[in-house]
């Protein structure tokens, strides 16, 4: 078992700060993300977990001891790294094997380690392979066979499966999923893509310039954002972020184009609204109308861009809407659906229950 936590970390190359005061905590057993753009500090963070860099600031726990002084090995943290390394003169079985032999384990414990995890990730037919001869996805899956046999206290996976067609992505994140569920063993990884955060996480941390801007359920941060940053950094299409004047009884944004009936929220400038309660409907001739610029038919919905005055809008409408290119349209939403960010990009307690 695993839980693993950092008190105020922060580790600087240089002037660069690649974790800026992090403070976190990954329950046992728990399958936690980290999620941010390119050079957020995800890395960084797991090769602090790992020992392969050391703090300058902060402590590390692992199930509640500092281990700012213990080594690597001593951690008993297995990684997959971003660029997976299997040894090309091996075998994918001797791959496998490779780090039980290391530590000197019986022969009858290594077969029978080697099997086990070769059936959860389904390679049991490809082990005589050497690695030249795999597929990019079973090359990958050698590898995490490779971490899972040293059973390990954790499990840390940097972006493995970014090398893989989509298709096969989406399956593999499933079975990842099931393995870390049945080998009951805390798991943290790391990935730039929302839509994997958001489909295998139990919790997520959402990374901005070495700063963890949220922590939550994947459901959490994306219904409550605690800013601009978080919420346009998930879902597709992004979420509707404009500013916002107080008018009568409520707000007006999109040059009047869309109206919510609302109290005075204090210090709300903008507006944020997902596309998938962005409501459009023909022009009724009342109010500012919005102009559809762009239809996207998607299949089971279809994403609809609108323009009002100097704004741009997404909406997702279910099935297949009768809206053209250059029509007049209604918008209006469900007040309860509105966020209200202040000046600064944070959100703004929420208004409940408001009539429309
Ligand atoms: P990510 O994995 O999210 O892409 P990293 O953790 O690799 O981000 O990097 C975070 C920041 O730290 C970046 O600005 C990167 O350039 C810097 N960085 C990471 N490792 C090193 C290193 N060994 N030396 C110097 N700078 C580094
Ligand atoms: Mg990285």
């Amino acid at each position: 078992m695993a839980e693993i936590a950092f008190y105020n970390v922060t580790k600087r190359y240089g002037d660069t700060v690649a974790v800026d005061n992090a403070s976190f905590t990954v329950a046992d057993n728990e399958f936690f993300c980290f999620f941010g753009p390119p050079l957020s500090g995800k890395s960084t963070i797991l090769r602090l977990i790992l020992g392969l860099e050391k703090p300058d600031v902060g402590e590390i726990l692992i199930d509640g001891k500092v281990v700012n002084a213990v080594s690597p090995a001593q951690r008993n943290i297995a990684m997959v790294f971003q660029n997976l390394a299997l040894f090309p003169h091996m075998s994918a079985a001797d791959n496998i094997r490779f780090p039980l032999i290391e530590r000197n384990e019986a022969s009858a414990i290594i077969e029978a380690r080697l099997k086990d995890a070769a059936e959860k990730l389904h390679i049991v037919h490809i082990l005589h392979k050497m690695p030249g001869q795999l597929s990019g996805g079973e090359r990958q899956r050698v590898a995490i066979a490779r971490a899972l046999v040293r059973d390990p206290a954790a499990y840390l996976m940097d972006d493995p499966i970014s090398a893989l067609d989509a298709r096969l992505r989406e399956e593999t994140r499933v079975e990842l999923k099931r393995i870390q569920r049945e080998a009951g063993r805390t798991l943290i990884y790391v990935t730039h893509d929302q839509e994997e955060a958001m489909s295998v996480a139990d919790r997520m941390a959402i990374l901005e310039h070495g700063v963890i801007r949220q922590v939550g359920t994947p459901v959490e941060i994306y219904d409550n954002p605690a800013t601009t940053y978080v919420a346009r950094f998930l879902g597709s299409p992004t979420m509707n972020i404009l500013p916002v004047q107080r008018v009568g009884e409520g707000y007006e944004a999109a040059s009047g184009a869309l109206r919510i009936q609302s109290q005075t929220v204090a210090g709300a400038t903008e507006l944020g609204l997902r596309p998938e309660d962005l409501r459009v409907q023909p022009f009724a001739g009342k109010g500012s109308p919005a102009t559809v610029a762009e239809v996207e038919p998607l299949g089971g919905y279809t994403v609809v861009t609108l323009t009002a005055g100097d704004v741009s809008l997404h909406a997702m409408v279910r099935g297949q809407p009768d809206l053209r290119v250059g029509v007049q349209v209604t918008l209006s939403c469900d007040p309860a659906k509105v966020i209200y960010f202040g000046a600064s990009g944070t959100t703004l307690p929420r208004m409940r229950g408001v009539a429309q």
